[in-house]
């Protein structure tokens, strides 16, 4: 292919704003599919980013495209997963562009993630076309819209596009601009030594590993043998193609173009987003710039309810890893939940989707702990461990100081709720560093602990906004905390699965909040039961359960000989899901409403 002819782009936006109903528009108008075919929202395939409305993997289409000046322009569309959990894999799709779209609700206005979705394009030198889409709505005003996109991000409005994406109101404009208005690949060489950035990679069961691939420098072919730079692993190419969106094979991918290819590889964690391709007989001396492998940052672990499920767990978890080189898993035992996995996730959302996964897909009923960050731990003897259960905090005696992840969270929302999200910061540890207005909504910029943006921030900010507060974030540091492990103890016993570690601030309502769960979730004994919350030998908060006064099932016996087998059955049935604790006996049921909580 003729390199200037080629643009390479990707769709940004914030959730909703018509990122996806946009592609589709430009697939159908480029021809890509008939109406028959045209299902909707083409790219967002699987069920669950259908519903929550959110892109997880990237896919790219290429359009062919009749120009105004009667040439034909290859348009290659690269889809981004939109969530900041995932903002490491939209920044390498973003680098595997030479230029965006920015579309922005024309009666919403700019939100958290369009600003951290263009800043990701600006960093990766892309040259950004604004678009004002929904202006079918009465509601939109693509004008003072425009004057905000050039307030808030500096971005000249001047050209910018009004469209819609569902009627189809400046498609046309749209794409004469991507063509006029979007840079060429760089013109290079097809003979040079092959560069290619992996972009994506997932599990198909036809074809093997797919993975997604976008040519920088020399061509990629068919047969070749091709050595993957970050982990050193050489595999032969053995099928080359590209998207329209339908797979088509081709023969080979020259500089500036993207499509796919598999190499008969089996595991997607060989196959490490931003890594790079070269020829195994001629590699090239230095990788592509920018790579850096996923880290999970939030942990927690996963156990099926009916101990039965665990070989049906351990089976869904290998196949969920298939396809997520991000998602880790590890097998752990707990005394009070039995066996399970302990799993480290990008962030909340990429942990939500995929326990929702596990339930739907795969049918199987979980308990989830509390979700922990990463902490750093630095020993007396100079040792730092990475600790990622709250089950392995070492002895207190040994431990020289605690660090804990800090975030940078924008939050914008209408002036009307500014008060109560303040108010939510400041509880939360968070110190203020920036606060501006665009129009009548608030800017706010906050260094936040991770560890309590985890615990129930999302929840919080949603209701004390009314839903109208976007959010973004990004890790900046690890800092050293006043952190306390808080243990709970049942007549004395710790139970591993509900300690947490906390700011010392924070711990004595944790645990008094636990505590009073726990006293109404676990059934009275024929003994009182202590319930405590601990900072090592230290009680911070405690309660008592009272001793059963009367054997309350005396009367089930005697009586009709059914009835009682029928009782039977449902103890042995109760039996299966209870766990010891010295002497006290719990109900699985009390913990999995007890972790409910947080
Ligand atoms: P994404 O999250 O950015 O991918 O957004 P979607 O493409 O899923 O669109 C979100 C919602 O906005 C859907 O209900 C779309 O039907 C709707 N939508 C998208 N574009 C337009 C438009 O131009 N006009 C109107 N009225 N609705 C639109
Ligand atoms: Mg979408």
């Amino acid at each position: 292919t003729d390199q200037s002819r080629i643009r390479n782009f990707s769709i940004i936006a914030h959730i909703d704003h018509g990122k996806s109903t946009l592609a589709d528009r430009l697939i159908q108008r480029c021809g890509g599919l008939t109406d028959r075919e045209m299902k909707q929202q083409v790219l967002d395939s699987m069920d669950i980013e259908r519903e929550r409305g959110i892109t997880i993997k990237a896919q790219t289409v290429r359009l062919i495209y009749k120009a105004k000046d009667g040439v034909e322009y290859t348009l290659n569309l690269m889809d981004t997963p939109g969530h900041v959990d995932f903002s490491y894999e939209v920044s390498r799709s973003l680098a595997a562009c030479e230029g965006a779209i920015l579309v922005v609700d024309a009666s919403q206005g700019v939100e958290a993630q369009t600003l951290a979705n263009v800043y990701l394009a600006l960093d990766n030198d892309l040259e950004i076309v604004p678009v004002l889409n929904k202006i079918d709505l009465p509601a939109a005003e693509p004008e003072r819209i425009k004057r905000q996109v050039e307030d808030v991000i500096g971005l000249d409005c001047s050209d910018a596009l009004e469209i819609s994406a569902k009627t189809g109101i400046g498609i046309d404009e749209l794409l004469e601009a991507l063509v006029t208005r979007l840079p060429s690949p760089p013109v290079k060489d097809p003979s040079d030594t092959l560069r290619a950035m992996l972009v994506d990679s997932w599990y198909d069961a036809y074809l093997g590993v797919v993975i997604l691939i976008r040519v920088m420098d020399g061509t990629i072919k068919k047969g070749q043998k091709v050595r993957f730079m970050a982990t050193g692993v050489a595999h032969e190419v053995d099928r080359v193609g590209i998207f329209t969106p339908k797979g088509v094979m081709v023969n080979e991918l020259g500089p500036g173009e993207m499509g796919f290819i598999t190499a008969g590889i089996k595991a997607v964690s060989d196959c490490k987003v931003g890594d790079t391709i070269t020829d195994e007989r001629k590699p090239a001396l230095e990788p592509l710039e920018g790579f850096k492998p996923t880290v999970p940052v939030v942990f927690c672990g996963l156990f099926p309810v009916d101990a039965s499920d665990f070989e049906a767990l351990r089976d869904a978890m290998g196949k969920l890893a298939l396809n997520d080189s991000s998602f880790h898993a590890e097998m752990e035992t707990s005394a009070a939940l039995g066996f399970g996995f302990r799993c480290g996730f990008l962030g909340l959302l990429h942990l939500e989707i995929i326990q929702e996964r596990l339930s739907r897909e795969y049918d199987l009923d979980l308990i989830s702990t509390a979700p922990s960050v990463v902490y750093k731990i630095k020993l007396n003897n100079g040792e730092t461990i990475d600790l990622h259960n709250p089950a392995d905090f070492p002895d207190v005696t040994y431990i020289d100081t605690i660090q804990e992840p800090w975030i940078k969270a924008t939050i914008m929302v209408p002036d009307d709720y500014l008060g109560p999200v303040l108010t939510l910061c400041t509880e939360k540890r968070g110190e203020q560093r920036d606060l501006t207005y665009v129009g009548n909504r608030a800017m706010v910029v906050y260094d936040l602990p991770l560890n309590e943006v985890v615990f129930d921030f999302y929840d919080r900010l949603k209701s004390v906004s009314r839903g109208y507060a976007s959010f973004d974030y990004e890790l900046t540091e690890y800092r050293e905390g006043d952190l306390v492990k808080v243990s709970i103890l049942i007549n004395g016993d710790p139970v591993d699965a509900l300690a947490m570690i906390v700011h010392r601030s924070q711990a004595e309502y944790r645990g008094r909040h636990i505590c009073g769960r726990l006293k109404d979730l676990i059934p009275r004994q024929l003994f009182k039961v202590a319930l405590q919350a601990a900072i090592g030998g230290k009680v911070i908060a405690r309660e008592t359960l009272g001793a059963l006064r009367k054997d309350v099932t005396a009367k089930c016996y005697g009586g009709d000989i059914t009835r009682k087998r029928k009782l039977l059955e449902k103890q042995k049935e109760g039996k299966k899901r209870m766990r010891q604790f010295g002497k006290v006996e719990i109900p699985q049921s009390a913990f999995l409403e007890a972790l409910k909580m947080g």
